[in-house]
C-alpha cells in the first residue's frame, strides 16, 4: 500500500504537486492557510483539514512547499513534536543550504527522516508532472522518497547529503543568471555594431558561446520561435524567482567566502529589474533592461 502524504503548502506549486499525487493514488491530506488555494486542493481530491498539526497527523511522509526558509523552520517546530515516529519529512521549498540543514537537523532530532528536494520547472512542471527534483540526504531516505518524486517530477537527482539538493539548485541558477546576461548583453552589442539577431544566433548557437540561455530561451524574438521573447516575455521563469534564488546563491556566496563577481552582480542586476517592475516578466526580458540602459 502506498504511504499516506500530508501536503503542507497548497499554492502555485503546491497545489498541482498535491493533485499530481492525488491522481497516482496516494490519500493526501494537505493544508494551506490561503482559502482560495485550500479550495482549489478540495476539488483536486486532497483532504484539506484546519491546521497543519491535524494535516500531519499520522501521515508517513510531510511534504512542504512554502515560500521560504523562515517559514520552513517555523511550521517544522510546530508539526515536528507530534508528527509520526521516523516520518520521512520532505521540503520542496526553495531556501538557502543552511535552513534546509537546520530544518533536517531539527527532524532528525525529533525522530524523524528528512530531506531536502527543491525543483525546477515551474508551475508548468508541477501540473503537468515533469519537475525535476534536486535532492540531498542519505541513501535510504532518498530512495524512500524516490517513488513519489516521480509521480510528481520526470527527473530525480540526488545530490549528496543534507542541504545539498538547495545547493545543486542555486548553482545551476546562478549558471542560469549569468548565462542570460551575457547572451542578451552580446545581442545588443551585436545590434549596436549592424549585426542582424539571426545571425549572431547562427554562429553562436553552433560555436562556443552555445547555452540553454541562448538555444532554449532566446531572448530576442525570432531564432526560437517557441520562446517567451516571441510572446511579450510572459513566463516562462519569472524574474521575481530568479531574483529570490539570486539572493540565495548570493548569501551563499558570501557565507562561504567565494570569489563569485559574476554570481553577485547578476544577483545585483535581476534584482534591480525586479524592483523596477520586470517581476512578472520571464527573465530573458533583462535584454529589455539592458538595452534601455545602453546609450545611443
Ligand atoms: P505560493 O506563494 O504560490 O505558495 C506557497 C503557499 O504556502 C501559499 O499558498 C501559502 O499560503 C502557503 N503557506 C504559507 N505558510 C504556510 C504554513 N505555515 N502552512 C501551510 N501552508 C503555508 O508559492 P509557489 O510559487 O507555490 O512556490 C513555493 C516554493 O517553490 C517557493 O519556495 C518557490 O521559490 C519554489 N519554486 C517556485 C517555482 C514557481 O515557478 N512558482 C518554481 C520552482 C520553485
Amino acid at each position: 500500500t502506498l504511504p499516506s502524504v500530508a501536503f503542507l503548502g497548497l499554492g502555485h506549486m503546491g497545489g498541482p504537486m498535491a493533485a499530481n499525487l492525488v491522481k497516482a493514488g496516494y490519500a493526501v491530506t494537505g493544508f494551506d492557510p490561503v482559502p482560495a488555494a485550500a479550495e482549489q486542493a478540495t476539488k483536486d481530491g486532497v483532504t484539506v483539514v484546519a491546521s497543519a498539526v491535524e494535516a500531519v497527523g499520522s501521515a508517513d511522509v510531510v511534504v512542504t512547499m512554502l515560500p521560504n526558509g523562515r517559514l520552513v523552520l517555523d511550521l517544522y517546530d510546530e508539526i515536528l513534536p507530534t508528527a509520526k515516529a521516523d516520518a520521512l519529512f520532505v521540503d520542496s521549498s526553495t531556501i538557502d543550504v543552511a535552513d534546509a540543514r537546520e530544518a533536517a537537523s531539527r527532524a532528525q532530532a525529533a525522530g524523524h527522516r528528512a530531506i531536502d528536494a527543491p525543483v525546477s520547472g515551474g508551475v508548468a512542471g508541477a501540473t503537468a508532472g515533469t519537475l525535476a527534483f534536486m535532492v540531498g540526504g542519505s541513501e535510504d531516505d532518498f530512495g524512500s522518497a524516490q517513488p513519489l518524486l516521480e509521480v510528481m517530477g520526470r527527473k530525480v537527482v540526488h545530490c549528496g547529503g543534507s542541504g545539498n539538493g538547495q545547493a545543486a539548485k542555486i548553482c545551476n541558477n546562478m549558471i542560469l543568471g549569468v548565462s542570460m546576461i551575457a547572451i542578451s548583453e552580446a545581442f545588443v552589442l551585436g545590434e549596436k555594431l549592424g549585426l542582424d539577431n539571426q545571425a549572431l544566433f547562427d554562429v553562436a548557437s553552433n560555436a562556443s558561446g552555445q547555452c540553454w540561455a541562448l538555444t532554449s530561451n532566446c531572448p530576442v524574438p525570432g531564432p526560437v520561435p517557441t520562446t517567451p521573447a516571441n510572446h511579450d516575455y510572459q513566463p516562462g521563469f519569472a524574474v521575481a524567482l530568479m531574483d529570490k534564488d539570486l539572493g540565495l546563491a548570493s548569501n551563499a556566496v558570501r557565507t562561504n567566502g567565494v570569489d563569485a563577481e559574476l554570481g553577485l552582480r547578476a544577483a545585483e542586476l535581476y534584482h534591480r529589474f525586479n524592483e523596477g517592475g520586470g517581476g512578472g516578466l520571464d527573465f530573458s526580458a533583462i535584454i529589455n533592461d539592458i538595452r534601455t540602459r545602453s546609450t545611443e
